[in-house]
């Protein structure tokens, strides 16, 4: 048993290396770079194999394929941790990678491997190809907007300010760690980045997010931002070396792992002021902290 379900046990021992984290924003966005590049974009899709049923959400394997076979892909994005396949006569289609989808591309003639669960074909012998080997993944066309319109704001935008956060913040009361992988409250965010964000900004992830003072507000603003472009410009952080972590379509490692200050680093130096980075974990989730440099106040709110 190694999660604990009290949410405050401190626990040292190492994290398997090759224990599943799942795709977020950066390594999201790095994919859908990536699809991108491949030129997908302005495709139409001749013909969809479903091989297993349970990668497509809310609809039979026929009636995806007819609803998608002869549809053009005008654009990829991102929302969140969805990517957001802009098909013409205004259909949305969304895939969530969840722990282990990733697409890669192939020869049309190439042989299926074991977790090869839908391919999408196009003119020419091209084939885009997902695979998925803990089959958690899918892919929505049913209800995609109703479920793009429930997400909050994205940590990257524009409209994003410190003084929105703020207000989104302090008009909840909720542990800073849970409100954050809320896809509601704010989308993107996963257990790396959100640990990363809480240790740049130096706060504690129980602290109660209606208690932050405004240059705790700033702070966090300017620390979630920080640690996800450096995500973005290391295209993403691949863990182990096992074919279920994240790799790009084109196969490639994300760099960001190097960059890590506490995610997984439990027993080691804290790069700041070098006490043990510790383990502990705040609503099941396992969360990794330097207990120096993110304290938790004291109940007079003296160090705000
Ligand atoms: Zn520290």
């Amino acid at each position: 048993m190694r999660r604990r379900m009290n949410t405050c046990a401190y626990d040292a021992r190492e994290a398997h290396p090759e224990r599943k984290t799942m795709p977020e924003l950066p390594e999201v966005q790095t994919v859908v770079d990536d699809l991108i590049a491949t030129g997908l974009a302005g495709q139409t899709i001749t013909d969809v194999h479903v091989r297993w049923p349970g990668s497509i959400a809310a609809l039979a394997p026929k009636a995806f394929r007819r609803t998608l076979a002869g549809r053009r892909i005008d654009n990829i994005t991102r929302r969140a941790k969805f990517i957001v396949w802009h098909l013409d006569e205004g259909l949305t289609m969304l895939t969530h990678l969840r722990m282990t989808g990733r697409f890669y591309l192939a020869n049309r003639d190439t042989a299926f491997g074991r977790h090869d669960h839908v391919a999408f074909s196009f003119d020419g012998q091209q084939q885009l190809r997902y695979h998925d080997t803990r089959k958690f993944g899918r892919f929505y066309i049913a209800n995609s907007d109703t479920m793009l319109a429930r997400l909050g704001p994205e940590p990257l935008s524009r409209q994003f300010t410190a003084r929105r956060f703020g207000q989104r913040l302090t008009t909840r009361r909720r542990h800073l760690k849970p409100l954050l992988l809320d896809q509601q409250f704010l989308a993107g965010l996963g257990n790396i980045y959100v640990d990363e964000a809480l240790w740049d900004a130096g706060l504690h992830p129980t602290r109660s997010s209606a208690d932050l003072g405004k240059s705790e507000i700033r702070r966090l603003h300017r620390s979630i931002r920080k640690v996800l472009r450096r995500g973005l410009r290391n295209m993403g952080t691949t863990l182990g070396t096992g074919e279920t972590t994240f790799y790009s379509v084109a196969g490639n490692r994300g760099r960001n792992k190097d960059e890590l200050k506490v995610f997984r680093r439990h027993g080691m130096p804290c790069p700041r002021c070098r006490a043990t980075i510790v383990r502990m974990v705040v609503g099941q989730r396992s969360t990794h902290i330097c207990p120096a440099c993110q304290k938790m106040p004291l109940p007079d709110g003296h160090d705000k």
